[in-house]
């Protein structure tokens, strides 16, 4: 069956991939192998270094290019490898223009290491899109876009994005990581570019951390790939076969994910003590209407803020979980609380995390697949 023609939740099995040529495992075996014996210099099938490329990442790369409806998947060490990757395709000078709430690392990534060779980067609440064409110059070749946003759940209009990127030519790069191609497919929608850090929902066990580009042009493709050669990000062996494991539960732990989040937010929403609860799920929820129109469900990542944003009694809430564990990162099977202004954010300046709305009191979780209803008696005992 042609790989096209195939229903997402059949990609996520067999996208990209055929049984191992060796043996016919049905697997791709872990190729745990720097370099390859070749008959006559220069004579290989296909593989000479691992570094440039390797048959187990090469299986992920295919599956990662099958689920997002791209052409080709590069797969590099971490996510922040793979940003990294996609910068490097920039000069000295060039602009890109960012979503303001975006993940605390790839801000420090744009603003500690980018910035000191010369590029320059606009950070931009970009659920107004117009706002984006107020900062578009000669010097803009590069749209970065984070959506639903890390944690505020605002929603960014893809289609939208794409139409602006394309008026001025420039890339548009989508950071999938929190929606996942189960959710949202950016390619589809008219990105140039999908990034994902692996380690979350495509891995989605957390033992893994690995980062994924997934283009469709042939021209900007090569471009990443001479990068990821030459800068060497490279995932490994068996990383790369920990992630193929995890794509192909993909669709069922997304659809369970999204049946979790709606159960919690909505206990969220009604509690006392809850001044607001981010999902973007919410009729309410200000983007509510494109998260409709370009996500097939919402997910279970869900912040929410006490009435009296006490940043003691935030922390108490998130120690005193028991299901939820106190932990960086998300989209694994069991279900993750932080706190930003304290853990993933704490390397963005008070007063700049304030105004995209990441105050003392905001609590985020990544909701696994676990029973709901250990989930919210859990957040019942915590909040109290
Ligand atoms: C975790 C994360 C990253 C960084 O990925 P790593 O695999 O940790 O390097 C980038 N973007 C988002 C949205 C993330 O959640």
């Amino acid at each position: 069956m042609k790989d096209k023609s195939m229903q997402f939740n059949t990609k996520t099995i067999h996208g990209g991939q055929k049984p191992d040529d060796a043996y016919g495992s049905v697997m791709p075996p872990i190729y745990q192998t720097s370099t390859y014996a070749q008959s006559t210099p220069g004579g290989h099938k296909g593989y000479e270094y691992s570094r440039s490329a390797n048959p187990t990442r090469t299986a992920l790369e295919n599956s990662l290019a099958s689920i997002e409806n791209g052409n080709y998947g590069l797969a590099f060490a971490s996510g922040l490898a793979a940003i990294d990757a996609v910068i490097k395709l920039l000069q000295p000078g060039d602009e890109v223009i960012s979503t303001n709430d975006l993940y605390g690392g790839s801000y420090r990534l744009f603003t500690k290491i980018f910035e000191n060779f010369g590029v320059k980067f606009h950070f931009v609440g970009m659920s107004e899109t117009e706002k984006i064409s107020e900062h578009i110059n000669e010097k803009t070749r590069l749209i970065w876009v984070e959506t639903p946003t890390n944690p505020m759940m605002n929603i960014i209009d893809i289609r939208k994005v794409a139409e602006i990127a394309r008026d001025h030519n420039l890339l548009l790069a989508v950071d999938n990581t929190f929606a996942t191609p189960y959710l949202q497919q950016p390619l589809d929608l008219g990105a140039d570019l999908v990034m994902h850090s692996a380690t979350k929902y495509l891995g989605g066990h957390s033992d893994v951390v690995l980062g994924a580009l997934v283009v469709k042009d042939k021209e900007l493709a090569d471009k990443l790939y001479f990068i990821q050669n030459a800068s060497g990000a490279v995932a490994g062996p068996m990383d790369s076969f920990l992630v193929l494991r995890g794509i192909k539960t993909l669709h069922i732990r997304m659809q369970r994910h999204s049946e979790n989040g709606r159960a919690v937010a909505e206990y969220l929403a009604q509690h006392p003590a809850i001044e607001k609860v981010y999902w973007p799920g919410f009729e309410d929820h200000p983007n509510h209407d494109i998260a409709r129109s370009q996500m097939k469900d919402f997910g279970g990542m869900i912040s929410f803020v006490t009435k009296d944003n006490d940043f003691q009694k935030a922390i108490r809430i998130v120690e005193s979980l028991k299901v939820f564990t106190l932990a960086e990162s998300l989209g694994g099977v069991e279900s993750l609380a932080g706190h930003p202004a304290s853990m993933t954010h704490a390397s963005i300046p008070k007063e700049v995390r304030e105004k995209s709305g990441v105050v003392d009191s905001l609590i985020r979780l990544s909701v696994g697949i676990e029973d709901e209803r250990d989930l919210i008696a859990d957040l019942e005992q915590a909040i109290g």
